[in-house]
């Protein structure tokens, strides 16, 4: 089988910046090459997807790990999930606030816990306890981050949560799927949120068949945007439904998104690999930054 991995940097408004989107995109490439690395190696699709996202989480451009956005008290609480096709078994984390690499995390939950999905400070301890210490807020936060925030918090002042209001609310999250040399599949998502969101609020990422998917029998997915949206219609499992009703990869991921905005009005974006290696993407976003690799060196990066 001919290795591949994509990776994404969030489906969102990116337009607003477009220094920004250029530098998304080079550090997907980076990362995608990071996760391409162990597939050549003969590694695991699993070992190439937390790779290229380590890398992501590691960037403060993204909405994930350092970088990720602050909720509506000032907090960090990150959401990630790994998923392995070849056996279905996936690892989750939610609502954490001091964890460097929460796509880490989640494989650590997957391959030494009894559960699949921990949460909060629970989840962090246990964490701790397999080896990964808790890690400062500050080396999460950054500058940038705590502006918005700050902004945010004075435009929302006095209002009540449902009130509210965010102007780009979503973007920045970032995920990745892989196909490795033995046919297995695997996705990675990770991110920080919504910006301004509520205390406790979890949206798809974490949530198999929302956030991602992957079924060495189908393919692999790894979505982001409207968390509220994407859970309806468990977009990541819709896109492998297609699949199976002989759909293209790239055919699954536009009905997909076709699903999500004809049936609730949402915004985001996927990529996926299915079983032969074949690659799509979509999003009905202004822009999503990604970069898909393969072993025979073929690269291709956009937004
Ligand atoms: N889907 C993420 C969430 O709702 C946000 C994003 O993809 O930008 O938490």
């Amino acid at each position: 089988m001919e290795p591949v991995i994509i990776v994404h940097g969030g489906a969102g408004s990116w337009d607003s910046h477009d220094d920004k989107l250029d530098q998304a995109v080079a550090v997907c490439q980076d990362a995608a090459q990071r996760g391409l690395v162990f597939l050549k190696a003969g590694g695991s699709a699993l070992d190439a997807v937390e790779a290229a996202v380590r890398v992501l989480e590691d960037s403060p451009i993204f909405d994930a790990g350092r970088g990720s956005y602050l909720n509506s008290r000032g907090m960090i609480e990150m959401d990630a999930l790994i998923v392995d096709g070849s056996s279905l078994d996936f690892g989750a984390i939610a609502a954490v606030q001091r964890i460097k690499n929460p796509i880490s995390a989640a494989r650590i939950i997957m391959t030494n816990s009894r559960h699949n999905f921990l949460v909060g400070s629970g989840a962090e301890s246990f964490i701790e306890i397999n080896g990964i210490p808790r890690c400062d807020v500050d080396d999460l936060v950054t500058e940038g981050q705590l502006k918005k925030y700050e902004d945010l918090r004075k435009q929302n002042a006095n209002q009540a949560p449902e009130n509210r209001s965010v102007i780009s609310p979503i973007g920045d999250t970032v995920g990745a799927v892989a196909l490795d040399i033995l046919g297995n599949l695997a996705a990675a998502t990770s991110t920080g949120g919504t910006n301004f969101k509520e205390p406790g609020r979890v949206g798809d990422s974490p949530l198999i068949g929302c956030g991602g998917y992957a079924d060495n029998r189908i393919g692999a997915v790894s979505a982001t945007g409207q968390g509220e949206a994407l859970m309806k219609v468990v977009i990541s499992k819709s896109v492998c439904d297609f699949m199976v009703q002989g759909y293209s990869t790239q055919e699954a991921c536009d009905a997909a998104i076709n699903l999500l905005n004809e049936r609730v009005g949402g915004q985001g974006g996927l990529i996926a690999i299915d079983q032969n290696g074949a690659v799509g993407f979509a999003y009905n976003t202004m822009a999503m930054p990604y970069s898909i690799v393969s072993s025979d060196g073929n690269q291709v990066a956009g937004s």
